[in-house]
């Protein structure tokens, strides 16, 4: 028999340990985008440490991670090459202040991002988490038309459906009702244009033409109030908190040629597809357009650390540089800007791409994936499965032909939540969409759990 320290004394079980830190963190901590009072009687769940995609509680309960933790994760939990770099860089320095100081991983960084970023960005501005990289663009973009003389151009364009986080700005440039319509009151007005959500489009429809067709209300917009407009500010090919409702590239090309042609912004929120998640290592390379604002976030530290970075043009960065006296510096920072240790969990997830074809072999994953939900399709109550690279979405619906939804009210997505987490996967459907946005090292049969998991869950959920 193990001898226990006396202080251990009350905890006779790892399943008490779960119990133990359940009940004190109720007793503490109020948690992100959670109705608190849920938890009367649906569990929160203690997790002790991850290995690859898997998560373990205190008794040894596994769950498979099938969404990435809330999309940051992409070679797994505990990766070793990450974990090594971080080890080394711990013994270096963990945070200088980026202001009148450098360090190398900040350099070494900003070096392979231009490199592997779309042509034309050559400069890398830091924050420390995709809703401030989304501010950071926002007020680069109004403060380069100031700066270049056109104070005029104050307003923003957002696509409905669309998300860009949570923070005042970025919320007002969102569009997901539910996180925003509260506190509208105090948001900044945009013009909302309607969504190239290919859900939408008519039956027989390609996902070309169905996106086409909707480009002709940003190209309308743009003709009308390009003299106000400052930027157009875009996830490209997936909305995905919208949940993960998807477009062709077509528009991304569009768009970027209405931008030019009327003098406005490109701001492509890549936060959350970017670094392969789509199929190409940046989602704006399907379309062949380069932004003009780059935000990254998420996937950038390969899910170790918050870091993000706005990366842009030099004609950008040129028209803020000039003498003290002038006033016109961006003079925007945060705290933990280009963190050490951020920038060195990034490079090491840099590396991985660098040595590994992570993008060739998530193809092969992407058609796992597809290949193990198609049965899905024929379900009555699944009305698409919609996927881009290595994100995949089922859309539940209660009646197929006329493609009417669930009634939010229902929480059927819940009920989804509930049963996979009691099979030993972690989905966290979004609304009535469940879907699958895993890490990089998912294997064959883990990917057949994660689809198996997920389609007893919808058959729950559909039932009643
Ligand atoms: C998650 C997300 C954000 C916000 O990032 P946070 O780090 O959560 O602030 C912004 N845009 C998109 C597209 C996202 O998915």
């Amino acid at each position: 028999m193990r001898l226990r320290a006396p202080a251990a004394a009350g905890i006779n079980t790892d399943g008490d340990r779960n119990a133990e830190i359940v009940a004190r963190d109720l007793g503490v901590v109020w948690h992100p985008c959670t109705q608190m009072k849920d938890h009367e009687w649906m569990p929160l769940v203690p997790i002790r440490r991850g290995r690859g995609v898997w998560l373990e509680d205190f008794a040894g309960r596994r769950y498979l991670d099938a969404i990435s933790s809330w999309w940051v994760n992409l070679f797994g939990h505990a990766n070793p090459r990450i974990n090594a770099a971080l080890v080394a860089q711990l013994g270096e320095l963990e945070h200088v202040l980026l202001a009148g100081f450098s360090h190398e991983p900040v350099v070494r960084l900003s070096e392979r991002l231009r490199e592997l970023a779309p042509a034309g960005l050559t400069r890398c501005f830091y924050a420390d988490n995709g809703s401030s990289a989304i501010e950071v663009a926002l007020k680069m973009s109004f403060h380069y038309w100031l700066n270049r003389g056109r104070p005029g151009k104050q307003r923003f364009v957002t696509l409905s459906n669309s998300y860009h986080g949570e923070t005042l700005g970025a919320l007002a440039v969102g569009n997901v009702e539910l996180y925003k319509s509260t506190y509208a009151p105090l948001l900044m007005e945009t013009i909302t244009v309607p969504s190239p959500d290919c859900f939408e489009r008519e039956a027989g429809e390609s996902w070309e033409a169905h996106t086409r067709r909707k480009f002709v209300y940003m190209a309308d917009t743009l003709e009308r109030h390009a003299h106000e407009i400052c930027a157009v500010v875009v996830e490209p090919l997936v909305q995905c908190a919208g949940q993960m409702r998807m477009y062709h590239p077509v528009y991304l090309e569009l768009l970027r040629a209405a931008c030019d042609r009327h003098e406005i912004h490109l701001i492509a929120d890549e936060i959350a597809v970017g670094f392969g998640r789509t199929g190409t290592l940046f989602a704006c390379e399907q379309a062949d357009v380069s932004p003009d604002f780059l935000c990254l976030s998420k996937g950038l530290t390969g899910g170790y650390l918050p870091l993000s970075v706005v990366m842009t043009r030099e004609a950008v960065y040129e028209a803020f540089y000039d003498d003290y006296l002038k006033l016109s510096a961006f003079l925007h920072s945060h705290s933990y800007t280009g963190n050490p240790l951020g920038c060195t969990a990034a490079l090491a997830t840099l590396d991985i791409f660098a040595a590994e074809d992570v993008i060739g072999s998530n193809r092969e994953r992407a058609r796992l994936m597809a290949a193990a939900a198609a049965p899905l399709a024929d379900h009555p109550h699944v009305a698409e499965i919609r996927q881009h690279g290595m994100i995949l979405a089922i859309e539940m619906v209660r009646d197929k032909a006329a493609r009417t939804p669930y009634a939010w009210q229902e929480r059927r997505g819940l009920a989804i939540y509930r049963h996979a987490l009691e099979h030993g996967v972690l989905l966290r459907p979004l609304g009535n969409v469940v879907y699958f946005m895993p890490p990089y090292v998912i294997e064959p049969q883990e990917i057949d759990l994660m689809a198996r998991v997920a389609a007893e869950g919808i058959e729950i959920a559909t039932c009643a």
